[in-house]
């Protein structure tokens, strides 16, 4: 038996089953590679799921984490730390306007505080969108559109409206006095990077404030430099015209891999808990806070640009091929369609040959690499592209 098949059969035997049979057993990463128990190598284009931003044992966030460790670890929220502090000022300053930030410890949770915060406006209703996801605990599930994930845990928190992504009259139609806040995300990441024209976000905004209600975007994916600029919502890429959330929620990226999420609230809606309406024991943990205030400071140091160039290059190789219908995303979020419905067995062939890539559906493969990664890691993959559509059976064909 192989090493991997020996960790496999006691992760069965060990872990709840769900998420399947793991892909790989990893024991070991470096910059934008990873080693499985059986010492092969990988590129790693899926970064932990768009999080490891700086890469696997990045330097800095390594020494962050061990110094904060060495110095003050945890304190619980009756007290507050250095890191904590500079953190949330860091994001209000990156956001651009004033707010005040909550920290969580994952992307649901950051969701979590950001459903109870809009229930304080005194209204209950939130309208969302079809193929969105935000998270799996039981209030994130109940903003998440897709059946399979909800239908076993229903009845979840109602008065939940949900419309198809990127369509701003369906919006206008569904949103009204009565509603709390709109969600969206400013690309769909887990529905296979899905971007919406332009001018959603502003017309979503516009929308809302109408109605005196918030505008929430779930950054969870999108944030903290994914998309070459540190929130997406101020992509010129993505969006028309200036847009100012009344609520972001992030995550993933942001810690560089430590847990964490935040929902920052900007203006007055930075203020609507008040003393004991929320709570958490993890959440703005100081060594957390000291990995991601490192993640901030090294990304600042060039990978936004880094991103955005490295990304473009990335989206055009595999445009390149005539197998790939449609390309999507920006920076180092990307998204694209297959003719044929075979991304399963593209990912499977990827990582024979080596690569991480993810298949969010069918049709579709995602890829949210470290920030950090190579021209010579894109040259790699590029060169290895269409023997992997060879050896997953992808045809020129009719469009899936
Ligand atoms: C991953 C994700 C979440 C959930 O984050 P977890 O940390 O897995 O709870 C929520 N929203 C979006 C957009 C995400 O990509």
């Amino acid at each position: 038996m192989t090493t991997t098949a020996a960790w496999t059969e006691r992760y069965t035997g060990a872990l709840m089953n769900t998420f399947g049979p793991p892909k790989l057993v990893l024991v070991r990463g470096e910059g934008a590679r990873v080693w499985d128990a059986d010492g092969r190598e990988y590129l790693d284009l899926l970064g932990g799921i768009a999080v490891n931003a700086l890469g696997h044992g990045h330097p800095r966030l390594v020494a962050a984490v061990t110094e904060q460790l060495q110095t003050l670890g945890h304190i619980s929220n009756f007290f507050a730390s250095e890191p904590q502090v500079e953190l949330a000022e860091r994001l209000v300053a990156l956001l651009g306007t004033e707010a005040h930030v909550f920290f969580t410890n994952s992307g649901a949770e950051a969701n979590e505080a950001a459903f109870k915060l809009t229930r304080r406006t005194g209204r209950t209703r939130i309208v969302v969108t079809e193929g969105g996801f935000h998270g799996r605990t039981m209030g994130a599930l109940a903003l998440t559109s897709k059946l399979a994930y909800r239908e076993p845990f229903e009845p979840l928190p109602g008065d939940v409206v949900f419309v198809p992504y990127g369509d701003l009259a369906a919006l206008e139609a569904a949103v009204d006095d009565t509603t709390a806040a709109v969600l969206v995300e400013p690309v769909q990441g887990e529905a296979g990077v899905v971007v919406p024209p332009a001018d959603y976000l502003p017309g979503a905004q516009r929308i809302a404030h109408e109605h005196g209600a918030l505008l929430w975007l779930d950054e969870i994916q999108t944030g903290v430099g994914r998309t070459g600029t540190w929130f997406a919502h101020q992509n010129p890429a993505l969006v028309s015209d200036r847009v100012v959330p009344d609520i972001v929620t992030l995550a993933k990226g942001l810690a560089g891999g430590i847990p964490i999420g935040a929902c920052i609230a900007t203006g007055g809606s930075g203020k609507l808990f008040d003393p004991g309406n929320h709570g958490t024991t993890f959440g703005g943990n100081p060594v957390a806070a000291a990995a991601a205030l490192a993640v901030l400071d090294v990304v600042a140091e060039g990978l936004l640009d880094h991103a955005t160039r490295i990304g473009a290059r990335l989206k055009a190789g595999l445009a390149a091929d005539p197998r790939v219908a449609e390309v999507r995303g920006e920076g180092l979020l990307i998204g694209l369609d297959l003719t044929e419905a075979r991304s399963a067995e593209v990912a499977a062939a990827a990582q024979d040959a080596g690569f991480i890539v993810n298949a969010p559906t069918p049709e579709r493969i995602r890829l949210a690499p470290p920030l950090v990664l190579t021209d010579e890691d894109v040259d790699a993959f590029l060169a290895a592209w269409p023997a992997i559509l060879d050896t997953a059976g992808v045809t020129e064909g009719a469009t899936a």
